[in-house]
């Protein structure tokens, strides 16, 4: 499951972002088709100004949702999310394949027409891909800092948005529709005669259009005004001058509308209109543009400009655009470059804010982390299944004694077994020695025979708790979710925990051990809130070094140890990782420690069978003088 979620995780997350961003970047378009969704279910359209709100909550849902599944970002709502919007689609396009109630889906836009049938499996195939990936969500890597996962998340949903209003504001960012800048309309017009192609350009009425578009070296000036009654007034004097214009040059004006004559003598007398009315269908109007009104520039049958009424011209510019055309047609743009810049600066306003605050950092090498002298040195003692009640007090007392002469230069700690801990807590009471349990329960209290709870722990005096031990995890079958139960309750319970991580042999021959080790560290530990790690100690302790006198060369130490700080300070952030003490286990000794103490990145070591010696436990710790 584990695999699976996050490998259909990279498959699901661009499926969302790409049909949610196409659909975003055509608010208008998608509210047309909101407006045709209504009609066919509910028998009734929508208020525009209302299927406009849900065109864009419902775009900016699905490309946010998509953003949070690739980022790794709320998990478990994200994912179920997804599904439930998969779980309302699916059936709903299964009717509509069945009852072709309406001719688009519109599931991808303009960019991609699907029929219904192809909605409908391309629905089904992504329902069946999200059911896992909610199912194993908590194993989708975070890509971004736990602690910058609130300001990304409102950036996504400011990004979606803005990019939705840009283009309620203007024409669509991006335009997929037939009559994009550079789109032949003759040709586009005889193409539409297969629906399939162009399903929006079958009603473009090529009569009604001047005679010019008909003659390359000519210019056509189109005002595009679907309904003159409620179209935006405020740019009609700029209009106006650019029918002086055209007229000037010789180049048709002409506007298109649905509105009856009545209204266009309203227009003319309101706005001192002079080019004459023709009339086009709605739906082929709102496909040419998405503004009321829209100017197009035609040169021949060429669509060479199109704005919206935001952005009307000044005569000047398009004056420009008429002598470059006339001069250098090839001047006029490439529609393709105008879809690559403009998915460029789509990219580009994403990037460059989400790396700004996304808090990424280069991945650390061991030379650009600073040895942290402030760090916790420790040396912890694991009594493992060893030694009884006398002669583990003997041990501690022999151990009080060795230490009062002198003063550590690191905190020592005895991990024993739980019958030894009220005894030995007595024993060391009043010292600075730690006391730790080698385990505890994974549930609170209660029926569990044999168990000793996080609380019992803490009651004997105990400070600490060793968990995820490899011979734990081995012989106990402890695995991760068990150990982030541990976790949890130790540390509500006010033990620090001893967290114990390493590879097999196998692992390490197969090069694999960053990698296991990385895994342990993630699939119980990152759920923690960083003042929770504040209360963890790691300890790396190779499995093939304990207890068989293999002990990891200091370097193979320091390089596990640096890459488990750059595991915690991609999670947690630098300063996280650089107060994190990270001990080494296995086979350490007196003869040895010194040597594997000495690299910046080891904070101490977790100590076994040394420790059962006071003179070698002993020893180890005088390794810190
Ligand atoms: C251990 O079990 O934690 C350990 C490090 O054992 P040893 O020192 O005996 O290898």
């Amino acid at each position: 499951m584990k695999t699976l979620a996050g490998t259909l995780r990279w498959l699901l997350a661009p499926v969302f972002i790409f049909s949610g961003i196409v659909k975003l970047i055509d608010p208008v378009g998608t509210a047309i088709r909101i407006q045709d969704y209504a009609l066919a279910l509910l028998g009734s359209i929508p208020d525009a100004d209302i299927a406009t709100f849900l065109s864009v909550v419902l775009s900016a849902t699905e490309c946010v949702l998509g953003i949070f599944l690739l980022q790794g970002i709320w998990r478990r709502t994200t994912t179920l999310l997804i599904l439930a919007l998969l779980l309302f689609y699916t059936p709903l396009t299964w009717w509509l394949a069945h009852t072709d109630a309406v001719a688009d889906c519109g599931c991808f836009g303009d960019f991609i027409h699907l029929t219904n049938w192809q909605t409908f499996w391309k629905n089904a195939v992504l329902l069946a891909m999200a059911i896992p990936t909610a199912i194993g969500a908590q194993h989708i890597r975070r890509i971004i800092p736990r602690r910058s996962i609130t300001r990304v998340s409102l950036f996504n949903i400011l990004y979606a948005t803005t990019v939705a209003l840009a283009s309620l504001y203007e024409e669509p960012i991006i335009d997929f529709r037939p009559y994009h800048i550079g789109q032949d309309i003759i040709a586009a017009a005889e193409w539409g005669d297969d629906p399939d192609e162009v399903p929006d350009i079958v009603d473009l009425d090529l009569d009604v259009l001047p005679p010019t578009i008909h003659n390359d070296t000519c210019f056509t000036m189109l005002l595009l005004v679907p309904r003159l009654q409620t179209a935006q007034r405020d740019e009609t004097q700029a209009i106006n001058r650019l029918a002086d214009l055209a007229q000037q040059h010789d180049i048709p004006f002409l506007c298109l509308t649905t509105s009856d004559t009545e209204a266009q003598h309203q227009w003319t007398l309101h706005t001192g209109a002079l080019y004459p009315f023709a009339f086009m269908d709605q739906t082929t109007l709102q496909t040419m543009a998405r503004s009321n009104p829209a100017l197009l520039l035609l040169h021949g049958s060429t669509i060479v400009g199109k704005w919206g009424h935001h952005r009307i011209p000044d005569t000047e510019d398009v004056e420009d655009l008429i002598r470059q055309g006339q001069y250098a047609p090839s001047f006029l743009q490439n529609p393709h470059t105008r879809v690559e810049r403009a998915t460029f600066w789509l990219l580009v306003c994403y990037l460059i804010p989400f790396f700004a605050i996304a808090g990424l950092k280069r991945k650390p090498t061991t030379q650009t982390i600073k040895p942290n002298t402030m760090r916790k040195k420790i040396v912890a003692g694991n009594w493992k299944m060893n030694l009884s009640l006398q002669e583990g007090v003997a041990l501690a007392t022999e151990l009080k004694g060795a230490l009062a002469a002198a003063q550590p230069n690191c905190d020592v700690i005895i991990c024993t077994p739980f019958i030894h801990l009220a005894s030995v807590a007595q024993v060391v009471e009043g010292t600075a020695i730690g006391l730790g349990a080698e385990n505890c329960a994974d549930k609170e209290k209660g029926a569990y025979t044999g168990e000793v709870s996080a609380a019992q722990v803490k009651s004997t005096g105990a400070q600490y708790v060793i968990l995820g031990h490899s011979e734990r995890r081995a012989y106990y079958h402890e695995t991760a979710q068990i150990l982030k139960e541990k976790v949890n309750l130790a540390l509500a319970n006010g033990l620090k925990v001893i967290f114990c991580i390493g590879e097999v042999l196998e692992e390490r021959e197969a090069g694999k051990q960053n990698q296991v080790v990385e895994a342990q560290l993630a699939d119980s530990l990152f759920d923690l809130t960083a003042e929770q790690l504040s209360n963890i100690i790691l300890a790396y302790e190779p499995v093939w070094a304990i207890g068989t006198g293999k002990t990891a060369t200091a370097e193979q130490a320091e390089d596990m140890h640096a890459f488990i700080r750059e595991v915690i300070a991609r999670q947690f952030g630098q300063e996280a990782a650089q107060e994190i003490s990270i001990l080494y286990g296995g086979s350490c000794k007196p003869s040895n420690a010194r040597e594997i103490f000495s690299k910046p990145d080891v904070d101490g070591g977790l100590i076994g069978g040394a420790a059962l010696k006071c003179a070698d436990f002993k020893g180890i710790i005088d390794a810190w003088d």
